[in-house]
């Protein structure tokens, strides 16, 4: 990467601003003095001191929520808080955005990053990432429904689901249940339980892949994802 874009990125200002720090000495790199901005550096190897101080470049960042209800899942919106709002940033990081979606009133596991290339490969309908939702369905659900989501729903729009684990936790007028579904069309959860005449009243997400909401996130709370949560996203 170009030395006057890796300070720009890294929050020294505009490359305008960057140029003069360089023509004024203020940038070394592994202990030499580098004055041309087209100077190439590689952030992670390279030791990198600017104004006397130690660069830490950060080029991806990775954070888990716990999405709060009334949320969007959205880097911007006209009318609601987006997950994005919910995030401190300093302005030396690109901004990250959601891996998929949960519904504004969806609670639980959401993904934000700024790193394309892992999103997209999540997202892959090839990929096949399961993701584990807890919920209270109105009704009860029944072994027949853990057959019929097994062998795949037909939704609203004619879709057929792929097979999908239901687990019942508890049944009875209203249920709770567990659902991994290896898909994510939008609704999904809420529409398999209607193409089998229930109604989904609260959702949370709780696993997407190898990768477990942290139980001692409160609503809204976040935190960057452990080398070793990295790795199972990988
Ligand atoms: N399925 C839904 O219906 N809603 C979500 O937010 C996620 C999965």
């Amino acid at each position: 990467m170009r030395i006057d874009k890796l300070l720009a990125n890294s929050g020294y200002g505009s490359r305008k601003e960057v140029k003069q720090l360089l023509k004024k000495g203020q940038v070394i790199v592994n202990g030499v003095e580098i004055k041309q901005p087209k100077e190439h550096v590689n952030p992670t190897h390279d030791v990198v001191d600017v104004l006397g101080e130690r660069l830490h470049y950060q080029e991806f960042v990775y954070f888990m929520l716990n999405k709060p209800p009334g949320v969007v899942s959205a880097t911007e919106d006209m009318r609601d808080e987006t997950v994005i709002d919910l995030l401190e940033l300093t302005d030396q990081v690109r901004a990250p955005f959601p891996v998929g979606r949960l519904d504004k009133d969806t609670e639980g596991l959401l993904l934000l990053t700024n790193d394309g290339k892992l999103a997209h490969k999540l997202l892959s309908p090839k990929k096949d990432v399961g993701k584990r939702y807890y919920a209270n369905v109105k009704g009860q659900v029944t072994e027949k429904d853990i057959v019929a989501f097994k062998q795949g729903v037909t939704l609203d729009d004619g879709y057929h689901t792929k097979s999908a684990e239901l687990t019942i936790l508890e049944s009875g007028e209203s249920s709770e249940i567990e659902l991994v579904i290896s898909e994510g069309k939008f609704h999904q959860v809420k529409r398999m339980f209607e193409a089998v005449g229930k109604q989904v009243v609260y959702l949370k997400r709780l696993k997407m892949g190898e990768l477990t909401l942290d139980p001692s996130l409160e609503l809204g709370e976040y935190r960057e994802l452990t080398e070793e949560e990295l790795t199972y996203l990988q």
